[in-house]
């Protein structure tokens, strides 16, 4: 017999076997229960797919991975506290000491540090690539080269690079290719497709899509999934359960939001390509981007990300952005509102001309995080505020 103290502890918990909800729900439990020792031995043997602790697997993280092996059409996924968390996961994952990362020169600012102030302490050295080198990369492989790591399209300007031909090059090498695919979104480009072998998200951003979730994401065959799934599980970077319920659900609407996104952003650049205040508009969708042939081949759809050159420099930059009134001035990128951003006062915040120039970023720019308002009042918002 339990006393009353006991009964309320324990009254009610479980799973009901009545309920069949329609979602997965959250489960919040760290821990999961065994019938019997039997059972453990099985798990720890690995033939029996029990859950045991939430740091190493949940069941509604894996309903967040399901989804995304889906949109990415990958074998495995694996959802993180955080893009940078993915990043951290897949590198730790698969570099050890002596090993070499090849790593496109416009790349996310952590990533960068991530690569110089962390791996570079455990003996992983880290070789950057410009855009125009990783059109053949072939030859920049070294022998210690084990990852290529780049994003396309890249921040803020949308250069694009050629996915098939980086990803052919790593192969003939033995190198493994990891693509940060956060500005694409797996609904415009899916580089598993293209035989990239990791794809990395920030999960943050478009594929949750509402400005309310911190998360990340890896997708690849099994096998790569497997060999960093130690990392995740060690480094502790899993993402949290009532997380991973909210991703799950803002992806499901990630088809419908991105062709919006495409539609705004595509209506935004070609009003903003008219403009005399704006001397030059950077969109993968526009003829008249350098990488246009390539975003063609490869991206079914350009993305909400677009990125301007104000005629009046800086000052003209700073007097458009304080004047808006509809996009709001901030940070971060694919929710469903729309943002602009100083890249100056921003991602490259603090870099001097020469390193500007490098990244091919002007004091002048301003970019547009596209949301899912009515295109019309998003280019009226453009019009009053351009001076
Ligand atoms: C935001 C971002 C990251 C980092 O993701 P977090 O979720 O902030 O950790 C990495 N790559 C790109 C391209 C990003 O935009």
């Amino acid at each position: 017999m339990s006393t009353r103290d006991t009964e309320i502890l324990h009254a009610g918990e479980g799973v009901p076997s009545s309920a069949t909800p329609i979602t997965t729900p959250i489960y919040s439990a760290t821990t999961f229960t065994f019938p019997n020792a039997a059972e453990l031995e099985k798990f720890q043997q690995g033939t029996s797919t029990h859950y045991i602790y939430s740091r190493y697997a949940n069941p509604t993280v894996q309903a967040a991975e399901a989804k995304l092996a889906a949109a990415e059409g990958g074998e495995a996924a694996l959802v993180t506290g955080s893009g940078m968390a993915a990043t951290s996961t897949a590198l730790f994952g698969l570099l050890q000491a002596g090993d070499e990362v090849l790593c496109a020169s416009s790349i996310y600012g952590g990533t960068v540090q991530v690569l110089t102030q962390f791996l570079d302490r455990f003996g992983v050295a880290t070789r950057f690539v410009s855009m125009e080198a990783l059109g053949d990369v072939g030859p920049h492989f070294g022998p210690e080269t084990k990852v290529l790591w780049f994003e396309t399209p890249t921040n803020p300007t949308l250069r694009c690079v050629d996915i098939a031909s980086v990803a052919a090059a790593c192969r003939a090498k033995g190198v493994i290719s990891i693509v940060d695919n956060t500005f694409a979104s797996p609904i415009n480009q899916q580089p598993l497709a293209l035989d990239a072998d990791l794809v990395m998200h920030s999960a943050t951003k478009f594929l949750n899509g509402h400005s309310d979730v911190t998360a990340g994401a890896l997708v690849g065959s099994r096998a790569i999934i497997d060999r960093v799934t130690p990392a995740r599980k060690l480094l502790g970077g899993i993402l949290e359960p009532a997380s991973a319920y909210a991703l799950a659900r803002g992806i499901k609407t990630l088809a419908v939001r991105v062709a919006r996104h495409n539609a705004n952003a595509q209506a935004v650049a070609e009003f903003l390509e008219q403009q005399k205040q704006v001397s030059r508009v950077f969109y993968p969708g526009l003829a008249s981007h350098p990488d246009a042939a390539i975003a063609r081949k490869q991206m079914s759809g350009f993305g909400g990300m677009v990125c301007f050159e104000c005629a009046g420099g800086y000052e003209g930059a700073v007097r458009t952005f304080d004047r808006l009134k509809l996009f709001q001035r901030a940070a971060s990128l694919g929710g469903v509102e729309s943002l602009c951003s100083l890249p100056v006062l921003t991602s490259q915040y603090g870099l001097d001309d020469i390193q500007l120039a490098a990244a091919g970023v002007t004091r002048g720019m301003l970019r547009l995080s596209v949301g899912l308002e009515s295109s019309t009042d998003l280019i009226d918002d453009l019009r009053q505020a351009l001076v």
